[in-house]
C-alpha cells in the first residue's frame, strides 16, 4: 500500500455545468471538416436551383444512443423558388433513423440474430432475416 493519496488520471475528468456532467463527444469528419457527433448540419441553399432555403417547420428527434436517448431540435427547410423540401442532417445518425450509428453498431455487434428486448431494435431483426 502506497502512502498518501493515489493519483488522479484528470486526462479523464468529467466537467459539471448546471447539474449536468458534460461529457465531451468524439468528432467526425463530414465532408471535409470535423463535426460533433449528434451535432446538426443545415442546409443553406437549394441543390437544384441556389435559392437560399427557408425555415418550414421545426421538429424536435429523439434518437436512441449509446450515451442515453437525446432529444435534438431540428429543422425542415424549403426552397421559396421549387418548392422543394431538406432536412437538418444529425452527425453520427443515417437518414430518419431513430438511432444513432453507433447505437446501431454496438447492438448488432452484441446480439445474435437481432433478438433483443430494446425499444426500437425491431429493424434490427428484419434486416437480418432479409440477408
Ligand atoms: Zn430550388
Amino acid at each position: 500500500m502506497g502512502k498518501g493519496n493515489r493519483p488522479i488520471d484528470k486526462s479523464m475528468a468529467k466537467t459539471i455545468f448546471e447539474g449536468n456532467i458534460l461529457i465531451p463527444l468524439p468528432k467526425l469528419l463530414v465532408g471535409n471538416r470535423f463535426h460533433s457527433l449528434f451535432s446538426i448540419i443545415s442546409p443553406t441553399h437549394c441543390d437544384f436551383c441556389g435559392t437560399k432555403l427557408n425555415v418550414d417547420s421545426h421538429y424536435t428527434r429523439f434518437i436512441l444512443t449509446s450515451y442515453s436517448t437525446i432529444t435534438l431540435n431540428t429543422t425542415y427547410w424549403i426552397c421559396p423558388n421549387c418548392q422543394k423540401h431538406y432536412h437538418d442532417e444529425i452527425v453520427g445518425v443515417s437518414g430518419s433513423a431513430n438511432y444513432s450509428d453507433e447505437f446501431y453498431d454496438k447492438q448488432k455487434f452484441v446480439r445474435y440474430d437481432g433478438r433483443c428486448s430494446l425499444n426500437n431494435s425491431c429493424r434490427i431483426g428484419e434486416d437480418i432475416q432479409k440477408a
